[in-house]
């Protein structure tokens, strides 16, 4: 069993590991907020201004997207981002539909205010609403010069522990290239991050779709929760 205060950090059920990003107004662990700082002082040197647009969320919040998901009134999109009618689909299918886009409450990364989702603000005008679509962040989209140099950064060791957890589809969660973590304490929180833990969690705070998920629970945990850690950068 966990220490109590680290359960509550892993599951998102505090906010007292995270400290407030004064540009964005956004959440992030402290030491990704360092890391994050330092990586935007380079990104500014190369004409770039990185901008946090989501940082932590707890799960009560996590909650609301997932059973908004799964009762139909937020939409539903498919792996290349189009509306998915949501009554038309199985349980499971619900549940696998919601996962390739949105973390289960108490297993997003975003509880650790270790990962955040990140635009490049110099690209776009002040008021732009980010979609968070595969189409922005390709090499010929609007944030795409941004990624391009940060791949170039992460693959030179050059990115202060930030890397990508959903660089690629591993047939599960949709590659996400706007979402970075800092490795460090990510990958610390990963490994303590268990079925069982997720399964008593669930067991004291309800969600939709609960037993199509818990029947399901391996392989979900296999597909859309663990990031392997081959995945993880040599942090030394
Ligand atoms: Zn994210």
């Amino acid at each position: 069993m966990l220490d109590a205060a680290i359960e509550r950090m892993l599951f998102g059920l505090s906010d007292e590991h995270v400290i407030l990003e004064p540009i964005s107004g956004q959440l992030l662990h402290p030491e990704a907020l360092v890391a994050f700082e330092r990586l935007r002082q380079d990104a500014r040197a190369a004409g770039f201004e990185p901008r946090v647009v989501s940082g932590f969320r707890d799960f009560e919040r996590q909650r609301t997207i997932w059973n908004g998901k799964a009762g139909g009134q937020r939409p539903l999109l498919d792996s290349g981002g189009e509306p998915l009618d949501a009554a038309a689909l199985s349980p499971r299918d619900r549940v696998y539909a919601i996962l390739r886009w949105s973390a289960l409450p108490g297993a997003s990364r975003h509880h650790w205010g270790t990962d955040f989702d990140v635009i490049d603000a110099a690209a776009v005008p002040e008021d732009y609403r980010p979609q968070l679509t595969p189409r922005e962040v390709e090499d010929c989209g609007v944030f795409g010069p941004f990624h391009c140099w940060l791949d170039q950064r992460i693959a030179a060791g050059e990115s202060h522990g930030l890397f990508r957890p959903y660089a690629e589809d591993r047939g599960g969660i949709a590659p996400e290239r706007w979402h970075l973590s800092y490795a460090p304490r990510s990958r610390e929180l990963d490994d303590l991050l268990t079925a069982d833990g997720l399964r008593r969690l669930w067991e004291h705070n309800e969600l939709e779709l609960c037993d199509t998920v818990c029947a399901n629970l391996d392989d979900i945990y296999r597909r859309f929760i663990r990031v392997p850690p081959e995945c993880y950068p040599d942090t030394g």
